[in-house]
Order: structure tokens, then sequence, then C-alpha cells
């Protein structure tokens, strides 16, 4: 049976709510008290030691030794897409209800099945470098028509290229790192000088994180076929921004100080193939792109979000948007292809943020900018609460994932504290 048949069942119990049923089988880098982070994936409420399975001698991995024994799963991404099919099908097998090998091994099953509540969860990769993208039609139409007005919402490039700047891999954490406000150079237009300080209007943009398992030579270009191959998988991937830092900054050459200060992904990276029973068509693109940028197959994914946002006054979360990856007008398969077509070199590693993920609806921007239209609109949430961007103290947090037939595939959770400037 194929790792995606929805009829696979495991022999770990998995809740039909859980993120991480048999059919998923994302990567992520764990320890536990007292020993190195290393490679395991997510099966129900448990974490699958690949290192202990590794070391059991249970998997195949082309002659590659001490592949997940490391702290990140960049070594396994380096064996590249043959081995990560072969590999997550063998994971599948050994999960599988009527398979012997690791269900009848009462010694390795307790030393290799540990609860998720007992481990740590690290940056599953070594981030090598940082791009993000400005892909939603609907987020860059808000946003055009907040600082430009409706007739010159959508720049003239827009419909011709996935706008991109590059960002910083340094300040890439894991969920559950705290955040601390940014500083920067201030200058709100009703002021006539810069002055520097604190952000004010700090805000989180809803994207996923493409991770690229595949270095691509310097000077070359990637096809459709490649760029798809070369994609590992995806998180969820909250693209800090500080919206005064970025307004005055941002001109000519794009944002700088006002989006590196902190990115924060989900621990666990749900494979690509792990997404493919959720593949769709994006929509129409009108004007056709270049030829370079077109693209044969259904390359977006039917990939659900929320946004809960909790301040430290609130008792419970408030959800603040709801809204679906395939909205995206450029596919990250385009992101790739465009990123490299100048020649430029990609790594091992390479993390692409698809752009703040905006749909249609007024309930389904990703960003406080557009939820709450600049500052004019706050947020209401409830007992008096309101927001127009974040406050020291809010807790932001995304969950993203794909409705199966009695099943989900699930990204789990990707969470930041805003703690005041220091
Ligand atoms: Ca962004």
């Amino acid at each position: 049976m194929q790792p995606n048949d929805p009829t696979l069942r495991s022999f770990v119990d998995v809740d039909p709510a859980s993120d991480f049923p048999i059919q998923n089988l994302p990567y992520g880098v764990f320890s536990t008290s007292g020993t190195s982070p290393r490679v395991g994936v997510a099966i129900g409420d448990l974490v699958l030691d690949l290192a202990a399975i590794e070391a059991e001698g249970l998997l195949d991995l082309g002659g590659a030794k001490n592949v997940f024994a490391q702290p990140s799963i960049n070594a396994f991404m380096a064996l590249g897409p043959k081995v990560w099919s072969s590999t997550r099908a063998r994971i599948s097998t050994l999960l599988r209800h009527d398979h012997a090998e690791l269900r009848d091994n009462s010694a390795l099953r307790q030393h290799a099945l540990l609860p998720q509540k007992d481990v740590a969860l690290h940056l599953p990769l070594v981030v090598a470098g940082f791009a993000d993208f400005y892909s939603s039609k609907e987020h860059a139409t808000n946003v055009g028509v907040m600082f430009r007005g409706k007739d010159n919402a959508l720049q003239p490039n827009w419909l011709h290229m996935p706008i991109g700047y590059n960002g910083r891999a340094s300040t890439v954490v894991v969920s559950g790192t705290k955040v601390p406000r940014p500083r920067g150079q201030l200058k709100p237009p009703n002021v006539d000088e810069p002055s520097f300080g604190p952000c004010k209007r700090l805000d989180f943009e809803l994207e996923l994180g493409v991770v690229i398992g595949q270095a691509a030579p310097m000077g070359g270009m990637l096809t459709e076929a490649q760029a798809e191959e070369s994609i590992f998988g995806f998180t969820l991937l909250n693209d800090w921004s500080a919206r005064d830092i970025q307004q005055w900054e941002y001109v000519p050459l794009g944002p700088f100080l006002g989006k590196s200060f902190a990115t924060s992904i989900s621990p666990w990276i749900v494979t690509r193939e792990a997404l493919e029973p959720f593949r769709v068509k994006g929509p129409v693109q009108d004007p056709a792109p270049l030829a370079y940028l077109q693209q044969k197959h259904a390359q977006n994914y039917d990939v659900q979000l929320a946004v809960d946002l909790k301040t430290e006054t609130m008792q419970k979360p408030a959800g603040i948007t709801r809204t679906n990856f395939k909205y995206m007008y450029w596919s990250s398969v385009q992101q790739l292809v465009h990123h490299a077509s100048s020649g430029c070199a990609m790594n091992v590693g390479d993390l692409l943020g698809s752009g703040t993920i905006s749909g249609p609806d007024k309930s389904e921007r990703g960003s406080m900018l557009e939820l709450s239209w600049g500052g004019a609109e706050p947020l209401d949430l409830g007992n008096g609460v309101q927001r127009s961007f974040l406050d020291d103290g809010d807790s932001l947090t995304m969950r993203g994932w794909c409705q199966g037939d009695g099943y989900r595939i699930g990204f789990g959770e990707v969470e930041g504290t805003i703690l005041p400037s220091v």
C-alpha cells in the first residue's frame, strides 16, 4: 500500500482529529532531557526516534551513515528525492498495524516511540538562506489600496513575476521562541524628523515556508519538474513585521530591518509527498506568465489555515482569521523557478516564505495590517479587548491542516509571544 492510502492504520493509536496520522509522517528535531537533538517523525501523540530506528539497522539510506543522529534534517535532505520517498514508505511500513517488525519489538518500541509531551522540539533545519515572497493577489491588493489607492493597488510588475526579497536566515526560530519587540527608525507621515525607538505597529504575516532539499548550481535555471523535485516540504511560517519601520525604510530597496528581527516556523516539516492528495489548481494567471514561469501541472495545495490571538488578560485565545493556501496566485514552484532564474545558486536548507496568505473575504486576511485596515478598524477580541497591532505579552498561534476523508494532514502550530523591547 502507498504511504498516502487513506485506509492505512498504525498500531499507534491516532485520534481522527490528530494532525499526525500515518499518512502524514512529518520530520522534526527533538531531544529529551539530557540527550542530544536528533531527527524524528510525529505519529499521533508520539515521536518516532529515527536515530534509534537507523541505529537498529531498520532503514536503508543508500549507504549513508548517521543521517538521523544529527540536530537537523539537512543531511537527510541532501540524499535527494528518491531517498526521501523510499524512507517515507519504509517508516510508513514500520508503523503499520499489520506489520510486526516494530509493533512486536517491545524493547525497541519503548526506546524509539516517545510521548511528544516529554520532548523539546528544536529548529528542524539549518536554514541556509531565507527569501520571502509577496504572492497573494488579495494581500498585495489590500496593502496596495491602503498605501497607494485603489487605482494603483498592484504595481505594474506584480502580475508578471513572484515579487520577493532576500531576508535573514539568522533569526529564523522555532515555534515557542519569544519575540522581542524590534527597535528601529520611525517616521510616521505626520512627523517631520525620524526618531529611534521600539516599533509601535508590530504585525504578523500568515505564511507557509517552503523547505528546499536540493542544491541548484550558480548559473543554471530550474524547470517546473526540477523545482518541484527540489521541494522537500512545508512548514507554517510567521513573518513578523514592523510596519512603521518598514514604511520608512522600504524605499527604494524594499524591506530590511522591519522584517529581519524574527521569523517563526513550526517544528514539523510536512513533506511534499504527504500533501500530494491535496494538490489543486491555483487561480488563472492573466496575463500568461513568461515562458520560464509557465507551469503545466496544478501546483497549489488545499491547506486550511487559522490564526488565534491571546492577550495577557484573555483566558482563551480568539480566532482572528481563517483562510487557505490554495488562493496563492504564484505557486511555490514558480517562486523557486524565478529565484534561480537569474543564475542564483540554491542550497539544501534554503527556506522560501510564500508571502502573506489572504483570501477574498474580509475574514480571510493574513495580517493585522489588513484585518484592522491600517488601524482604522481595530479588531474586537471580546470583553472590551481591542487590537490594531500586537502589544507586549500577546501570543499569536497559527495552525494549518489538509482535511482528508476521516483524517487530516496537519502542520501542528507555530506560536510566538511578544516581549517588551530591551
Ligand atoms: Ca512576508
